[in-house]
């Protein structure tokens, strides 16, 4: 019979299975045991996703000098203006085109977006022209300087993934029970519609900035016993916060764990710490109060950004700050930099 755990997500026992604090995608190691039941479906309902989603920041990091513990692509990252062909940028700051300019006598005629349909045009045209013979080129332009537009969303996938982390982490240093119902129903079930137990966290917490290096990921949980309520602060490079209220019924001991990851060396650390009792961030902000926290993430993304480059070839400005809303945010930017 397999081994079995008694998984810190479901609450249940089930076959063991490894599931990473801080996920591989990011050059996570450290696991702790939770069933392999949820761990699969972790993957496919929200790992995954997240994982796209956040590349565009990953291989933008990675481009400026910080590159991803693993190769990272940024599917479709920009639409050349003059021949509409668009191209995928890696972590190295090298483009592949996605799909592929069709030119008949110097003129543009199409977008050629896979293979078999170059191979369809390549048999037509010595249809068409029965003396030419006519080859399959790769268009690459490497002389490029391209403006790059990326959104940051902090959608479900994000919340889910904060949720999970900040469990995982109590787990590992041994605090369970660290989620009620409802915390509990929005980690695990996909169409959840009672209330969101997790808050994008806009304002500033230098307690947490301190115990991390620049731009790293880091996971705070505190169980407050005489609050009666469990929650957790998830940074993200430092500086995108989830703030998850895992307990509003909390009748466990008092406690305060972190985990942090370096995200240029990829050192891992775990410990127990003094309770910080970290200001909620505020529910009602008025669009103008939004916007402000906004701007002062990105200039402290700015700032974080030069204390671990020195110098950065990337230069990053917010085009557009959505309405606040509580589901779901998303964060336009603009990234110009020069391709080494
Ligand atoms: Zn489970």
């Amino acid at each position: 019979m397999s081994e079995q755990v008694n998984c810190p997500f479901c609450n249940q026992i089930g076959e063991k299975s490894k599931d990473h604090i801080f996920q591989q995608f990011f050059g996570g190691h450290q696991t702790t045991p939770v069933c392999k039941k949820c761990n699969n479906f972790f993957g496919h309902a929200f790992e995954g996703k997240f994982a796209n989603s956040f590349s565009p920041f990953m291989v933008t990091l990675g481009v400026a000098g910080i590159p991803p513990k693993n190769e990272t692509t940024w599917r479709n990252a920009v639409i050349d203006q003059t021949s509409g062909v668009k191209y995928d940028l890696n972590s190295k700051g090298e483009f592949t085109p996605q799909t592929k300019a069709f030119y008949e006598d110097g003129k543009l005629k199409g977008i050629i977006t896979s293979a078999a349909q170059a191979k369809q045009k390549q048999k037509e045209l010595e249809a068409k022209y029965p003396d030419s013979k006519f080859l399959l080129t790769e268009n690459t332009r490497l002389d490029w300087k391209p403006e790059l537009n990326f959104s940051i969303p902090f959608n479900s996938n994000v919340r889910r993934l904060s949720i999970k982390m900040s469990v995982a982490l109590g787990s590992y240093l041994g605090f369970n029970n660290l989620m009620d119902e409802n915390s509990r129903n929005y980690l695990l079930n996909e169409n959840f519609e009672e209330e969101n137990p997790v808050r994008l966290a806009t304002n500033g917490y230098p307690a947490l900035d301190e115990m991390r290096p620049s731009l790293s990921h880091l996971i705070y949980v505190e169980g407050d016993k005489q609050l009666r309520v469990c929650y957790s602060l998830v940074q993200l490079y430092g500086v995108f916060q989830m703030c998850c209220l895992l307990n509003k019924n909390y009748d466990g001991e008092n406690f305060a764990a972190i985990g942090v990851h370096d995200i240029v060396t990829h050192e891992e650390t775990f410990q127990e710490i003094s309770p910080l009792q970290l200001a909620f961030p505020q529910q009602h902000l008025s669009q103008h109060e939004y916007n402000e926290n906004v701007h002062s993430i990105f200039d402290k993304l700015m700032l974080e950004l030069d204390n671990r480059l020195g110098s950065t070839n990337l230069f990053l400005k917010i085009t557009n700050i959505p309405p606040k809303d509580n589901t779901s945010i998303t964060w336009n930017g603009e990234i110009t930099f020069n391709p080494k």
